[in-house]
């Protein structure tokens, strides 16, 4: 066993600005237009693998094919009450994907119609 396999990830010391005790510490907004997504502490943080199409404004969406990026960190909202502020852009399968209720800037991240749980991608927020 190496040393450097015992280091912690640089991203683990980032969490702790807007993590605290497994859930989000902060206000989460919209990066575009600032309305408020989610009040303080009520989305649990979690680490999963999911790939969104990238974020394109509606201005720039062109007809060809949209590129997919791979998410590693998200807020899991259960209920979508919890949500302050959120709007949907559309369905794939059994996900429907999150946008801005105010800008429709998105996606912000998705929802799984079966289980009816949302996951807001940490990347495409802003704290505050
Ligand atoms: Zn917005």
């Amino acid at each position: 066993m190496s040393e450097s396999e015992n280091k912690e990830l640089p991203q683990e010391e980032e969490l702790k600005d807007y993590v605290e005790n497994g859930k989000n510490k902060l206000i989460v907004k919209c990066k575009f237009c600032g309305s408020k997504i989610l009040d303080k502490k009520v989305a649990k943080h979690i680490k999963q693998e999911k790939e969104l199409p990238l974020m394109q404004q509606d201005v720039n969406r062109n007809a060809g094919e949209i590129e997919n990026e791979l998410i590693k960190e998200f807020y899991h909202v259960e209920n979508m009450y919890t949500f302050e502020n959120i709007g949907f852009t559309h369905t794939v399968a059994n996900t429907k994907y999150l946008s801005c209720a105010e800008c429709d800037a998105g996606p912000v991240g998705y929802h799984d119609i079966d289980t009816k749980h949302s996951y807001v991608a940490i990347s495409r927020i802003v704290h505050s």
